[in-house]
């Protein structure tokens, strides 16, 4: 039984989301400051985080940035509304995995819980992802190329990882931007191209390329 820590201070929503996370199967955890909800989440024992950034004692945002301080990868669903989108966006850098705008169905936050709950979880064993010369550690997250190791931030992990998962295979803005930032397709953001610029310099020359007009693409080599 996975346990789900909801950090939310409004009873209304806490509680029906811990209602809704009950009837699919996971045991809700709630708490309603972000104190609380650090001690519980730095325990171990939580599956995922469900994290409000209105929080007392302690904001979302302020959570987040000591949970990743201290090493902890535990998924975390943030829940802002929906006028502070773009500032949550912004800080989400700090290693958040998804976030949910105010208001929403219980049925898209559990699509996005069960989405990150699968991620998490290293299939059959696997602990990196190889191709040609280049290899991702899953569980320190840091990238190797020709054994050379680099550190990722978040972002370029989350990058890292889609291109791995499908090598020499073209990959989308759209894809990408769904796949690692996990919100609707902006057409006017360039987010995708930064990261993927920064990402490339980590990797060396030669190994993603751009496809005009489609996207880019990982080329193993070695
Ligand atoms: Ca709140």
């Amino acid at each position: 039984m996975s346990v789900v820590l909801v950090a939310e201070d409004e009873p209304r929503i806490a509680s029906f989301v811990a209602k809704g996370l009950r009837s699919a199967g996971f045991t809700p955890l709630v708490c309603g400051d972000g104190a609380t909800a650090l001690d519980h989440a730095l325990t171990g024992d939580v599956a995922l985080v469900v994290l409000d950034i209105g929080l007392p004692v302690l904001d979302g945002f302020e959570v987040l940035r000591r949970l990743r301080e201290r090493g902890s990868t535990v998924p975390v669903v943030v829940l802002t509304a929906r006028g502070s989108v773009d500032d949550t966006v912004a800080g989400l850098e700090g290693g958040a995995d998804d976030y949910m705008a105010k208001p929403f169905r219980f049925e898209e936050l559990l699509a996005r819980i069960r989405l990150r709950l699968r991620e998490s979880r290293p299939e059959s064993g696997a602990t990196s992802l190889r191709a040609g010369d280049v290899e991702l550690d899953l569980r320190t997250r840091r990238l190797s190329v020709a054994g050379e190791g680099r550190d990722l931030s978040a972002r370029e992990f989350g990058l890292a990882e889609t291109f791995l998962r499908h090598p020499g295979q073209v990959l989308t803005r759209e894809q990408l931007l769904s796949r690692v930032w996990g919100y609707d397709f902006d057409p006017g953001s360039n987010v995708v191209d930064v990261y993927v610029g920064y990402l490339r310099r980590k990797l060396g020359p030669g190994r993603l390329a751009t496809v005009r007009g489609m996207g880019y693409r990982l080329d193993p080599q070695g």
